[in-house]
């Protein structure tokens, strides 16, 4: 079987130019002692937006990993798929993330619906979780409700796990279910039903991505009360270990975190719990990256910083329409964004501080960070000249991406010092 590491990490290029720099990071820990496995995710929408196709992402992480010579594992990640867009991603990619998200809420046929009460019957009344002190108590209604919620949409991940399954073999791939890309965050208890549902469709689980309460907004630290998080967290990670026993799915069963760049705050705690129980972790990074590529030209100055300025200054023109895909996954506060004019008076320094995520730096602004994050789209739209920046600036450029992931990121989550 094609199987994850303990530790990996989901690497967003949308641009598919910092593979490079990617893969040192990655390299940079194995030195330190940390095997993290690299997979590059890509998704629908980000393919659309751009003009690319999912091959281009396996071309990328197969080039940049015989360049480094680097021999151990790698993926390619189909990410956020669902029936009607998985075709094109199945031949390139061996790592699936099927997003069940749009099929919550949708009612299975009632006859399902109570064939799985049945099975689930010996957990009501009293759900006790090893590693968890208190048992959950579970009412019928309760049960419906979650049956009702849930069933139907682990039913379509079973739909589409075996569609990708005929094509490509088993064990030939790594399948993630995905249900962080809606309103509400789900509960360790429903988790814990939703895993049941899963493994009686007889999906080889090995990550599975909840919504976990708190804002994820995209390359912005984490919003909400951290340690209220770390609870719910061990707790999803004791649910995942009891699952796996009761339910038959694989040993390596674990955690994914989606939107998980730059959520410093609560990085302390996943590090912690997954040694404390000795877990793996599955770290999703949203498209960071192209901030990083942004960082550098304008750090580049010149016609680069030039070109970065431009932008900023569409971005705001068409902040609308920029934001509208992503309004559950952002938080702007539009009164906080410099204008063109200021902005069209700053140096390097100047723009690079605001939009670099080190939050002791007084220029950092989140609102910023926020709004040029999600205005890729208007790079992709002077793609020949972005890239004739991108290729002229590439010494800066890779070292802003490189210092990211690793300094930031990496360092952070595993305690290297
Ligand atoms: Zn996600």
């Amino acid at each position: 079987m094609k199987a994850l590491g303990k530790y990996s990490i989901g690497l967003g290029d949308r641009f598919g130019h910092q593979g490079n720099a990617q893969l040192m990071a990655i390299i940079e820990a194995g030195k330190k002692g940390i095997e993290i496995t690299p997979v590059w995710n890509k998704s629908n929408r980000e393919h659309i937006t751009i003009g690319t196709e999912p091959g281009d992402v396996r071309k990328e992480a197969d080039t940049v990993t015989k360049n480094l010579a680097f021999t151990k594992p790698y993926f390619v990640d189909a990410d956020h798929i669902n029936i009607d867009t998985v075709d094109r991603f199945i031949p390139g990619s061996d790592f699936f993330t099927i997003d069940v998200a749009s099929y919550i809420g949708k009612k299975a046929d009632e006859k399902e619906i109570q064939n799985f009460i049945k099975t689930v019957e010996k957990y009501s009344v009293k759900l006790q979780i090893p590693g968890i002190k208190e048992p959950f108590k579970i009412s019928d209604s309760q049960l419906l409700e979650i049956a009702e919620k849930y069933l139907f949409a682990a039913k379509k991940a079973g739909e589409i796990y075996r569609k990708i399954e005929s094509s490509k073999g088993k064990g030939n791939f790594v399948t993630e279910i995905s249900m962080d890309e809606v309103p509400l965050p789900q509960t360790p208890v429903e988790l814990f039903f939703i895993l049941k549902m899963l493994g009686s469709e007889q999906i080889p689980l090995q990550t599975v991505a909840p919504k976990f309460s708190g804002r994820f907004n995209k390359g912005v630290d984490y919003v909400g009360d951290p340690l209220k998080f770390a609870t719910e967290f061990e707790s999803d990670l004791m649910v995942i270990s009891f699952a796996i026993k009761e339910f038959g799915l694989p040993e390596n069963l674990k955690m994914s975190v989606h939107s998980g760049s730059d959520k410093f705050a609560i990085y302390q705690h996943i590090g912690n719990l997954i040694k404390k129980h000795n877990k793996g972790i599955h770290l999703k990074t949203a498209g960071t990256t192209w901030l990083e590529e942004v960082i550098g030209l304008a750090e580049s100055g010149g016609e680069a910083l030039t070109f970065v300025k431009d932008i900023y200054s569409k971005s705001l023109d068409k902040i609308d329409e920029l934001c509208a895909p992503y309004a559950d996954v952002i938080d702007i506060d539009r009164t906080s964004l410099p204008s063109k004019n200021v902005v069209s008076q700053w140096d390097s320094t100047k723009f690079a501080d605001s939009i670099r995520h080190v939050q002791g730096n007084k220029s950092y602004n989140p609102n910023m960070r926020q709004l040029i994050h999600v205005a890729y789209k208007l790079a992709a739209l002077k793609m020949d000249e972005y890239f004739k920046l991108l290729d002229k600036n590439e010494k800066t450029v890779s070292k802003c991406v490189y210092e990211n992931i690793y300094n930031r990121h990496i360092c952070r989550l595993f305690e290297i010092k």
